[in-house]
């Protein structure tokens, strides 16, 4: 037979699920050279995940598609939790709003992840001039790393042979035939059938077509039995629970009066359940399967869950109130567990994100969310290296940063699911039993974890503060090897940061209201902290009309302009001047008494001979006619006299804080992480 076809990629990515496209997304609007493939045949069109964080949606705001999502979905306002009184019957026993109030510009709402995959599809198609397709029915089945190379940043020291499927083999088998919706259990994790080996033999007895692939960068985001950890030889550790629930997507015909509130029901003695309500008169329920337990093998036999098994657990937990329906959309079952990977790389070449490095129960909403956060955070980082604009020692905070949240959500699934699958308590005196206090308040904890929010990076090449990388990190021996930290003392941090009290490094940017100078239009502040591959300046200009003030301010933008300093060094040839790192200016004065061209130094809104002048790059904390005020340096900590200086990655989290005469301190930063000519 011919030999197989070779081509050259920068970075190749393995299935094209939330953190695949994530991670694609990311390439397209760095304009890397990428490829994804995916064995399946199509996306995801029912079912499975459906919850979107507030981070997330900020998420999808900077890649440009959170108004699609935000009009689309269900919105989620409240959660009423329903317990059992003293006569055994289930009532109302407390409501909480369902996103903290004031956290984020965006509240948890529900969509099902077939419609974020063809959001995504459709941002990818957009932003890489239809030129990253994803590539259905192929997987890999070979891959190595040329260990002398990785370190040779022009080199493509990963080969990947890919084979085509034919169709047949790239559709998943349905489990369960006759029932009246379609189900999830060929993803879920009480199968083993869907494997690798299995269709790369098959494949193989076929002749399907075969491609060697030759990537610098290879990001793994094939799930939870990911093809591309075992090559690597790395493992998920943790173990599964006895806890079995089933999942439906149902229209339900009810009296229950919260069905249309996200309800954490505990019954008294027939396990718990969970409302979601969700678009298109659908209802989720997360149902507890008392009836079905794990063998000794510890897995559970899945043959015997059916729809008709799930929906009576349902009907007894809600008793007496009546529950029914006529139509199913989706129903699958999985048994808890939670896991981790030991490594999220090797040898910073071949990198894994999702459900691939961390599973656990999906009742919090996080697997989709926590799924698309990693791989927002390793894409630009990859995607930046690849280019030649980033160093590639910043690839070491991925595992540092993302194996620590991994690790904080592990813990907490397992308090929740916990509480969650446990038998509430009968009186104070039920020691083993959850009481409703206990779990109101994991619940109120937990939606300040579950935001995506409190993450907070430990400090790197790339976030300037004190500290240990990996005790502040994932605590791996790899992390206290490769993460390069900034020589600061705890003294001096705290003082750069009382500057920005709002902007806590190491958190992402929070969003408030600004005016644009030039034309008056408010502005949430994050909007401009658009996910295009650069990072940022925050100049923090202060008093603009004060003469001190001015002087610092011009002193600052002197340097910031001077052919020796990073931002010109960082620029390449013949390129505007914010092609890696873009300066926007948010000032104190009155808007009225201030004039863009007069008081700012053209650093500040730069010139260009065809465009003139830039007027997106000023900003004014002052109030607006029809959206009020949003009080940007009261919120963000900083002194609106003097102001300060603050460096953002492209993610838009904070990497550091300083005076405006520390001008040292933030070239430093940025000679830390560029490429510099
Ligand atoms: P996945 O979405 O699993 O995507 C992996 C992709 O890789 C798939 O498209 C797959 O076809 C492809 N792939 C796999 N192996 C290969 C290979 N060898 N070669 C090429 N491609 C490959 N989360 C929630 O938040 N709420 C929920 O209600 C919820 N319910 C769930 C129900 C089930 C049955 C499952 C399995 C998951 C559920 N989750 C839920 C979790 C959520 O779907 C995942 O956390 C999320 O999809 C993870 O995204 P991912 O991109 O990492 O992985």
């Amino acid at each position: 037979s011919p030999a197989p076809k070779e081509s050259n990629v920068d970075v190749l990515i393995i299935g094209a699920g939330p953190a695949g496209l994530m991670a694609a997304c990311w390439m397209a609007h760095c304009g890397v050279s990428a490829r994804i493939v995916d064995k399946r045949n199509t996306k995801i069109f029912c079912g499975q995940a459906d919850g979107l964080q507030c981070r997330s949606l900020e998420i999808f705001d900077s890649l440009g598609f959170a108004d699609r999502t935000w009009k689309e979905a269900n919105h989620m306002i409240e959660i009423c939790m329903w317990n059992p009184g003293a006569d055994g019957v289930i009532r109302r026993s407390d409501r909480i709003p369902d996103t903290i109030v004031g956290l984020s510009r965006f509240q948890q709402i529900v969509l099902h992840q077939g419609r974020i995959e063809r959001f995504f599809l459709d941002n990818i198609k957009k932003y890489s001039k239809d030129s990253i397709k994803v590539e259905r029915g192929v997987l890999p089945e070979s891959l190595e790393i040329d260990t002398s190379k990785v370190e040779d940043d022009a080199a493509y020291p990963v080969t990947v042979k890919l084979r085509t499927l034919t169709e047949e083999e790239a559709t998943p088998a349905q489990q369960q035939t006759g029932s009246k919706g379609s189900d999830g259990l060929f993803r879920s994790n009480l199968t083993n059938e869907d494997d690798e080996d299995d269709l790369i033999r098959k494949s193989k007895a076929r002749a399907g077509e075969s491609e060697i692939v030759h990537a610098k960068y290879v990001i793994g985001c094939d799930g939870a039995r990911s093809w591309t950890r075992r090559s690597l030889g790395l493992e998920l550790d943790g173990e599964a629970t006895d806890f079995i629930w089933g999942v439906m997507d149902i229209i339900p015909v009810t009296d229950f009066p919260d069905i249309r509130m996200r309800c954490a029901i505990h019954s008294a003695s027939n396990g718990s359940l969970m409302v979601i309500p969700r678009e298109n008169r659908l209802v989720r329920l997360y149902i507890q399967l008392k009836e079905v337990t794990p063998d000794a093998s510890g897995r559970a036999d899945k043959s015997k869950i059916t729809p008709d098994l799930i929906f009576s657990a349902a009907q007894k937990i809600l008793a007496p109130y009546k529950i029914d329906y006529e139509y199913c959309d989706w129903w699958t079952a999985y048994q808890i567990g939670q896991r981790i990977g030991n490594s999220f790389d090797a040898e910073r070449r071949v990198f894994l994100a999702g459900d691939a490095v961390h599973t656990h129960s999906p009742k919090a909403g996080q697997g989709m969310n926590v799924s698309m956060q990693d791989a927002y955070n390793l894409g630009w980082k990859v995607g930046l290296v690849a280019k030649g604009v980033c160093k590639r020692e910043i690839l070491s905070s991925y595992q540092s940063e993302r194996r620590r949240v991994a690790q904080d959500l592990i813990e907490f699934d397992q308090k929740f699911s916990r509480l969650f699958s446990g038998r509430p308590a009968k009186d104070v005196m039920d020691a083993e039993g959850v009481s409703m206090e206990e779990f109101k308040d994991a619940f109120l904890k937990g939606n300040m974890f579950a935001s995506g929010l409190s993450v907070n990076y430990g400090p790197s090449s790339i976030v300037v503060k004190p500290g240990d990388a990996a005790e502040q990190g994932d605590g791996s021996e790899k992390t206290k090897k490769l993460v390069k930290t900034h020589d600061l003392s705890l003294e001096e941090f705290n003082k750069k940061q009382a500057l920005a009290s709002g902007l806590p490094v190491g958190m992402r940017v929070n969003s408030f209201k600004v005016l644009n100078q030039a034309c008056a239009r408010p502005w949430h502040f994050q909007e401009r902290l658009k996910a295009d591959g650069r990072f940022r300046v925050v100049l923090f200009a202060g008093n603009i009309l004060s003469p001190t003030q001015k002087a610092r301010v011009e002193k600052f933008c002197a340097l910031l302009d001077a052919p020796e300093n990073f931002l010109r060094r960082a620029t390449p040839e013949g390129k505007p001047i914010d092609s890696i790192v873009e300066v926007l200016t948010i000032h104190s004065a009155k808007r009225t008494e201030t004039e863009l061209l007069r008081d700012f130094p053209e650093v500040l809104h730069p010139f260009d001979e065809k465009l003139g002048w830039d007027y997106n790059k000023v900003f004014v904390d002052d109030e607006s006619y029809h959206e009020g005020y949003g009080d940007a340096y009261k919120n963000y900590g900083v002194d609106s006299e003097r102001g300060c200086v603050v460096a953002v990655r492209p993610d838009q989290y904070v990497g550091w804080v300083g005076e405006l005469e520390d001008f040292g301190g933030l070239q430093e930063y940025f000679e830390g992480c560029l490429v510099l000519k």
